[in-house]
């Protein structure tokens, strides 16, 4: 069986301990690979912080080229990556195809934005200046539901805007992110890029260790906040991209027929794996059940199976955690009274597999609506006054995205305006591009990724105040 190595100065090493790696579709250890150890953790650092001063005053267009460079190393290398990461991800090759080509856009992208120093005034009395510094050490830290994307986005800005990194992926999926990384190795300068697999342990470590500057972290709301804790020892700044419970709010005026791709897809997608899919629909009493007739369509026509089977839309669920989870709000459904539409019985048979399920007539209190579920299970929920589903839909501690459905354009810019969200979409759902800023409120994170705001959270503003007396 293949174990992968980490990435650390330039070199593809081992360590003594091992991370055994699951398909999910057939629940079988199909690969492993090496744990990195604190002593490793420790090298891995001292790489990053030797290799920092060279690549730091490298001239920002040689950085962007390296950059570049990895987006085709992704090209280039992307039939092997998609096999990866369809085996320890579970997600369908269409899902696997688009990850692997987003991974390369974000890249080609991020090298594409510009973050220059600034001139505040320039008077007869004083210049002042504002430089974007890189803050050093940063500490990567990724989830499993997009593992190349997710954890390469921060590497692809730390990397631009002059830092090094240190990056972990999740213990569920290491694998596609340390191919990649060997492939990025014949690319990168010795320890501008580290790539270290681990536990949650070492994603610890990493948060406490003195000669990492920043954490970048991509996951649940719970280690969100144990990251902000922990990180206060060292005073490391932070981003935080973190759990969400969005709402989609469908007025009378949409038209059923025509949005009910969209809004399926951009629920279920992954298998409703997403940090920003919708996971609660409030849909208006005027159309409610055509909304249900059109979505339960859909359902029936979608095929839940193993990634590799090119007729498989969407794949297993990812782990047994999650799995349990998702079994666990199913159970609860079944008993408050809410209607199953589509779906709602698991298969007894090998594989994380969880059929698309629908629930109707879903309310406030119920777990389905007041949890993240992340997984293929949308609760809908009917109203009358669009003031109360407003309402609702900001009546819970994420606050990641959120959107409003209707023909009347202007209406719907209003609306989204009221929801108190990192991003409201009007017709749309989940759109997130690297020149845009991705965020969230509340609970749902803290700081943004993408665009050159995003580029900001990977340096420290310096003010240079110069007088001219
Ligand atoms: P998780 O928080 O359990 O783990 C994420 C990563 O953090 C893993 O690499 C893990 O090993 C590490 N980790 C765990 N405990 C740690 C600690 N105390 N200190 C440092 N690192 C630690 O999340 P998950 O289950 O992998 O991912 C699912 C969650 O991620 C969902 O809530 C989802 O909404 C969220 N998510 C958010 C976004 C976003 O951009 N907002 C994107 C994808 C997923």
């Amino acid at each position: 069986m293949k174990s992968f190595e980490n990435l650390i100065n330039g070199k593809m090493v081992q360590s003594t301990e091992q991370i055994e790696v699951v398909n999910p579709a057939d629940e079988k250890v199909f690969a492993s690979c090496h744990s990195a150890t604190v002593h490793q953790l420790d090298v891995a650092v001292e790489a990053a912080t030797a290799a920092f001063p060279k690549w730091s005053s490298l001239k920002v267009e040689e950085r962007k080229n390296y950059v570049l460079e990895m987006a085709k190393a992704l090209e280039e290398n992307a039939a092997e990556l998609i096999d990866l990461l369809i085996q320890e991800q579970g997600k369908p090759r269409s899902n696997a195809t688009q990850e692997v080509q987003y991974t390369s856009l974000f890249a080609k992208t991020t090298a594409g934005l510009n973050l220059a120093n600034q001139t505040l005034q320039d008077t007869d009395e004083m210049r002042i200046e504002v430089h974007y510094k890189p803050l050093g050490v940063v500490g990567a830290i990724a989830p499993w539901n997009y593992p190349l994307l997710l954890g390469y986005w921060k590497v692809f800005a730390a990397l631009v805007t002059g830092n090094c990194v240190i990056l972990k992926p999740s213990p569920y999926t290491p694998l596609t992110t340390l191919r990649a990384a060997e492939m990025f190795n014949k690319v990168l300068p010795p320890g501008v890029l580290n790539v270290l697999a681990g536990g949650d342990e070492l994603g610890r470590q990493m948060v406490e260790h003195p000669g990492i500057h920043k954490i970048s972290f991509t996951g649940s709301s719970d280690t969100g906040k144990k990251i902000v804790a922990a990180a206060a020892k060292t005073l490391k700044r932070v981003t935080l991209e973190l759990g969400g419970n969005d709402a989609a709010i469908i007025l009378p005026d949409a038209k059923p027929e025509q949005i009910a791709e969209r809004l399926f897809w951009t629920s279920f997608n992954n298998s409703g794996q997403i940090c920003m899919a919708i996971k609660r629909l409030y849909v208006h009493e005027e159309i409610y059940d055509q909304v249900c007739d059109e979505l339960s369509k859909i359902a029936n026509n979608t095929v839940v199976g193993d990634g590799t089977n090119e007729d498989t839309t969407l794949g297993p669920i990812q782990n047994r955690m999650q799995f349990d989870k998702v079994c666990d709000i199913l159970e609860d459904v079944k008993k408050s009274g809410a209607r199953i539409l589509s779906g709602g019985e698991v298969p007894d048979k090998p594989g994380y597999y969880f059929p698309v399920t629908l629930v109707a007539d879903a309310k406030k209190g119920d777990r389905i609506v007041e949890e993240e579920p992340f997984g293929p299970i949308l609760p809908i929920i009917k109203f009358s006054n669009v003031d109360d589903a407003i309402e609702q839909a900001n009546d819970s501690p994420y606050g990641l995205g959120g959107s409003i459905w209707t023909q009347d354009v202007e209406k719907g810019v209003q609306l989204a305006a009221r929801l108190n969200s990192g991003t409201a979409w009007v017709n749309q759902h989940s759109v997130v591009l690297p020149h845009i800023p991705f965020g969230g409120a509340k609970e749902s994170g803290l700081g943004v990724e993408g665009s050159v705001e995003g580029l900001k959270h990977f340096t420290e503003a310096q003010v240079i105040n110069i007088s001219k007396a």
